[in-house]
């Protein structure tokens, strides 16, 4: 693999966990992520992250005005001037919003911020074979003392579809993994759990709602 690429691919993986990058850079990435096992775990551990940062609502952060009301503006102007060292609360969430804002913007800078030791997740990449056309997916699975674990990432599930996720045991035990909505294009990076054992699972498989194989993975 090229190193030069690697380097320059994987600084972009945590735009690419928060959707954020243009299509060409999205599709360099993926491509990247089928044949670089390191990237891939790099971008699991990146995923907690970028989760969380989505469940900051952006509508909200948007119906805070630009700037403030011109009384509000003279209030302030004139608590400063009586207190330098005051900062008005309105403020305080401006500052807040638009640190949020930034720290969305950052991506992988704060993945490494966070966590410069990335833990050390007992990662396994799987073989995954997609059936439905558009869908593009990689996955690893975690070894629990509780079962398995699956992380899932991927494109081209219909957004808004709801998607079910099965593990099939060497025994042909069939066990529910959890499910997950599609989210068109934007990348979805998905964990699911199941009560099979690592050694006792032989692949999983996500359906859709009409209980088709969209795709299944060799464990
Ligand atoms: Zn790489």
């Amino acid at each position: 693999m090229n190193s030069e690429e690697h380097r320059r691919l994987r600084e972009l993986l945590g735009a690419f966990a928060l959707g954020q990058l243009t299509e060409t850079e999205h599709t360099a990435v993926q491509a990247h992520l089928d044949g670089c096992a390191t990237c891939r775990a790099e971008l699991a551990t990146i995923e907690p992250l970028a989760d969380a940062l989505e469940l900051v609502d952006p509508a909200r952060l948007d119906r805070l005005p630009a700037a403030p009301p011109y009384w509000l503006e003279e209030s302030v102007l004139a608590a400063v001037r009586a207190e330098p060292r005051r900062i008005h609360p309105w403020r305080r969430r401006l500052v807040t919003a638009a640190a949020v804002l930034v720290i969305g913007a950052a991506g992988t800078g704060l993945g490494y911020a966070l966590a410069p030791d990335p833990p050390k997740i007992p990662l396994e990449p799987v073989q995954v074979t997609t059936v439905a056309a558009g869908v593009r997916s990689t996955a690893q699975v975690v070894p629990h003392t509780w079962g398995m674990e699956i992380k899932l990432a991927g494109t081209g599930f219909v957004a808004g579809q709801r998607y079910h996720v099965t593990v099939v045991g060497v025994d042909g035990r069939i066990a529910a993994a959890g499910e997950f909505i599609g989210t068109g294009t934007k990348p979805m990076l998905c964990n699911l759990n199941s009560s099979v054992l690592r050694a006792e699972a032989q692949s999983f498989e996500v359906r859709d709602e009409t209980d088709q194989v969209v795709l299944r993975g060799q464990v």
